[in-house]
C-alpha cells in the first residue's frame, strides 16, 4: 500500500492537511508531503479532494 503525491501537479492549496493532518503536510515549498502513511481511508478522502488529483492511494 502506498500513498504518494506529484509534486509536479500539487498546488499547495491545503485541502489535504486540513482532512488528513496526521498524513499530509505542508513543505517549506508550499507542496504536500506524506509524512505517515498509516491512515490509507482518510488519504483516499484527501485524493477525491485535490482541485488537482494530485493524491494517488494504492491499497
Ligand atoms: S489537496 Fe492536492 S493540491 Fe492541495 S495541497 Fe493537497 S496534494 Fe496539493
Amino acid at each position: 500500500m502506498s500513498i504518494n503525491i506529484n509534486k509536479d501537479k500539487c498546488i499547495g492549496c491545503g485541502r489535504c492537511t486540513e482532512i488528513c493532518p496526521n498524513t499530509f503536510k505542508l513543505s517549506n515549498e508550499g507542496k504536500s508531503e506524506v509524512i505517515n502513511k498509516n491512515d490509507l481511508n482518510c488519504a483516499m478522502k484527501a485524493s477525491d479532494q485535490c482541485p488537482v488529483e494530485a493524491i494517488m492511494v494504492n491499497e
